[in-house]
């Protein structure tokens, strides 16, 4: 017999990202939708050690579903990884009266959840959040989308410059294992070229590229490169390169950094922040626990986090034909 579920929690772990906010915000009203009670625990797994909770009604989350970051915070916690750590958190959560939690993140806070689901029994949901849109299971994660958004206002911003001073630009986006977020905003940013970690174009093919450009009469080039691009040199090393072997360039570089994780989600996160978080709870509500809710094919589905954490994110090979024909 599933456990009756009367009172939900919700925090959010890992890396933050635009969306979260909403998502909590789905998660406090539909408990309140459901008469039951909905808890937010501060700080992620560390929190939850601490017994840092708070009882969160629908009004407690008004004026949020536009913010980004998380209004319960996020914290990386090392003592969550040991047994020990988890003894103290699942005793914290039976004192609360908790029965069950909804958990906000990447993989990492989702291999703690499965962890502790499997140790104690407890039923939890994960969402996925993370703006590197590289967890399995759904089609895209909290804030990725918005981090599109702001990646592509800012290479705007950059293209003035470049095309007003004949340069060319080397733009590095987040993305060390995945490079979702260089590839699509690279297309749309118009990019010349986009390095990612999944594939190796090679030096030589960038070089020759940029001078094929130049002699097509492209007076300035944007290049833009994840950060754990596969040919293995930084950013700046990149450029030293390319200065070294194509002269006629002048190459700036711009390091967009953790902008890219800020700012207020676009609408298509907070809709699917909202849709995630009623799924998440109504899941637990079924009896349901140890999934991940996400979004594929346009519809709201679970996935077990076993899966959500082991299984691969492939990149879209057919943007990288798109982005070839684009640099003609
Ligand atoms: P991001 O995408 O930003 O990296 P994440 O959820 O993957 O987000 P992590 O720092 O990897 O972020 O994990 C968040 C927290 O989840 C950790 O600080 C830790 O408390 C918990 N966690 C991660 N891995 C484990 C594990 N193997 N066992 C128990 N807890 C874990």
């Amino acid at each position: 017999m599933p456990k009756i579920i009367k009172r939900v929690a919700v925090l959010t772990s890992g890396g933050d990202s635009p969306g979260m906010n909403a998502a909590i915000r789905s998660v406090v009203r539909t408990c309140a939708f459901h008469k039951i009670q909905c808890i937010g625990i501060y700080r992620g797994y560390q929190g939850m050690i601490e017994g840092d909770f708070i009882e969160m009604g629908p009004r407690s989350v008004h004026n949020i579903i536009n913010k980004g970051g998380t209004i319960l915070k996020s914290a990386r916690s090392k003592e969550f990884m040991t047994v020990e750590g988890r003894k103290k958190a699942y005793a914290e959560l039976i004192k609360a009266e908790i029965d069950g939690f909804v958990v906000i993140g990447g993989d990492g806070s989702f291999t703690g959840a499965q962890i502790f689901n499997k140790e104690f029994k407890f039923p939890v949901m994960g969402i996925p959040g993370t703006i590197d849109n590289d967890i399995f299971g759904t089609s895209h994660t909290l804030g990725y989308d918005t981090a599109l958004n702001t990646v592509i206002e800012c290479i705007d911003k950059i293209r003035d410059t470049a095309s007003s001073h004949n340069r060319l630009f080397f733009v590095e986006v987040m993305g060390r294992d995945a490079g979702h977020i260089a590839l699509n905003a690279g297309i749309g940013a118009g990019a010349e070229e986009i390095l990612i970690p999944e594939e190796d174009l090679g030096l030589e093919r960038l070089v020759e590229s940029l001078r094929k450009s130049k002699a097509a009469g492209k007076s300035s080039s944007i290049v833009v490169i994840a950060e754990g691009d596969k040919i293995g040199k930084n950013v700046f090393e990149l450029k030293d390169y390319v200065e070294a072997n194509l002269p006629e360039y002048e190459v700036r570089v711009s390091v967009l950094g953790h902008m890219q994780r800020g700012g207020s989600p676009s609408c298509f996160d907070r809709v699917l922040a909202s849709r995630l978080g009623v799924k998440a709870v109504e899941s637990l509500l079924e009896g349901k626990s140890n999934f991940m809710v996400g979004m594929l094919n346009d519809k709201v589905t679970l996935t077990p986090l076993l899966q959500a954490i082991k299984g691969e994110t492939l990149i879209d090979r057919e943007l990288l034909r798109v982005s070839e024909i684009m640099s003609v």
